[in-house]
């Protein structure tokens, strides 16, 4: 987060000298790269400058506005009556920017989503508030009205953080592989690592869910080593059956890394360990990095993504066109592969827009030296129209969709029993 250690040192003196209710907002500008990379970088920075002056324009004298991303900003307002009147703060400034705002000679339609957390109902420390605000925020993008509450209750009433640490603890998530095809070739040469948890009582619960959750309650370490030592185990075995002859190929295999688990001590070590241990080339194995998470702390990602590319991994920026990176960081950040994410690929069928963007972002990375892959591929003219386009790698529900890893990996080795 931009400004992080100041704008937290200033919320907790708020806090601290508050009476009433304290408002975190967090607003985010949403498809800012897209306005961005069809209109200049220019027009892009000179939008969120005139976005910025909208939201310093329609708060009181007392609040604070700060600058904390690409397109992401947080007010902070002392004094409230309540968290009714939080939310009055946020209506308002999605409705004030409903409007186009000139920029570097341009009109641009903002698209914003604005999320709520109020003190003291929904925490006291100044870190949990944006945490809260940000969450909500995600809430309030999928909402039609713009704006949405941190909604504390979202994950108690379904499960609890000890039936997930038994669950990883006792081995009972499952392991799923989605091929990946390479578009030069045909071949599906790859495949992604996606967790499952099917909970005794709730059925499956999704990853995006018990993801976030083991990242709030730090068992994010956990779930990764457990990802990455079941990934391993299969790449092994694929290894050993080559070599006794019974298969051809060994693909290699990605896992997604969340960015609490890469900022923890010794993370490289711990990777280098673990395929020392399964005795797997580094080559096999590409750690995927959402665009996201490595913008909230881009100087300290480069430095591990450093180590780990000395060790000859690979690594893949996931996610991308939704994590609002500048180009200056992308062309420092140490990555060979960029995913294109799917919503963006997904549009692409029924918008030419859509369609020029992600050429756009293949022509980007290739310029930067990395391969393309384009996630959500669910029909042959959007695999066709990519291939054109020099795309490198596809993934989606039309190439093969996420199965158990077994599976999977017979299929990709070509043993009998794929
Ligand atoms: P992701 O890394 O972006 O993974 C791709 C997601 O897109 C997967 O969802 C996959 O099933 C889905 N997908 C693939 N092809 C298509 C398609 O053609 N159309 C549509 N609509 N969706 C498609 P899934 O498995 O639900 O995983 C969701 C997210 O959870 C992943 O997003 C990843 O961020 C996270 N996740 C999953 N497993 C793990 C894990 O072991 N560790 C960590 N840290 N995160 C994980
Ligand atoms: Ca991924
Ligand atoms: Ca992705």
């Amino acid at each position: 987060m931009l400004n992080q250690v100041a704008l937290f040192e200033s919320l907790r003196g708020m806090l601290a000298s508050a009476e009433g209710t304290t408002g975190v907002l967090m607003l985010r500008t949403q498809r800012l790269r897209e306005v961005s990379l069809l209109l200049g970088y220019d027009v892009g920075e000179a939008f969120v400058d005139a976005v910025h002056a909208v939201v310093q324009d329609a708060v009181r004298a007392c609040d604070q506005v700060w600058r904390v991303g690409e397109g992401e900003f947080v007010a902070l307002l002392p004094g409230l009556r309540d968290r009714n009147h939080a939310a009055l703060a946020a209506a308002k400034l999605v409705r004030v920017l409903q409007h186009p705002l000139e920029a570097a000679g341009q009109r641009v339609l903002p698209v914003v989503a604005v999320g709520i957390a109020a003190a003291p109902d929904d925490a006291t420390d100044a870190p949990t508030l944006c945490r809260c605000a940000d969450l909500a925020c995600d809430d309030a993008g999928l909402s039609s009205e713009r704006f949405a509450f941190y909604q504390s209750q979202r994950f108690a009433s379904t499960f609890s953080h000890g039936d997930l640490a038994d669950a990883i603890a006792g081995n009972r998530l499952e392991l799923f592989l989605q091929p990946i095809a390479d578009l030069a070739s045909g071949r599906l040469d790859r495949c992604e690592a996606l967790a499952r948890w099917t909970h005794p009582e709730l059925g499956s619960i999704s990853p995006d869910i018990f993801v976030r959750v083991a990242e709030q309650t730090g068992l994010i370490g956990e779930l990764t080593r457990w990802s990455l030592n079941v990934t391993l185990r299969h790449v092994a075995e694929a290894i050993e059956s080559r070599a006794a002859g019974t298969t051809q190929r060994v693909p290699m295999v990605s896992v997604n890394i969340a960015i609490p688990a890469l900022q923890q001590v010794g993370f490289s070590e711990q990777i280098v360990d673990m395929l020392r241990f399964w005795n797997v080339p580094p080559e096999y194995l590409l750690l995927e990095i959402t665009e996201g998470g490595l913008m909230a702390d881009p100087a300290y990602c480069e430095r591990v993504m450093q180590q780990l590319r000395g060790h000859g991994l690979g690594i893949a920026i996931d996610d991308f066109g939704t994590g609002y990176s500048s180009m200056a960081y992308l062309r420092r950040l140490p990555a060979n592969e960029l995913k294109i994410d799917k919503s963006f690929v997904q549009d692409m069928g029924k918008d030419p827009r859509a369609a020029k963007l992600v050429g756009s972002m293949i022509d980007v990375s290739h310029h930067l030296g990395m391969a393309v892959v384009a996630e959500g591929v669910e029909d042959a003219e959007t695999l066709s129209a990519l291939q054109a386009m020099g795309c490198d790698h596809a993934q989606g529900y039309h190439i093969g969709r996420p199965a158990p890893a077994a599976q999977v990996m017979a299929a990709l080795t070509g043993s009998a029993a794929g």
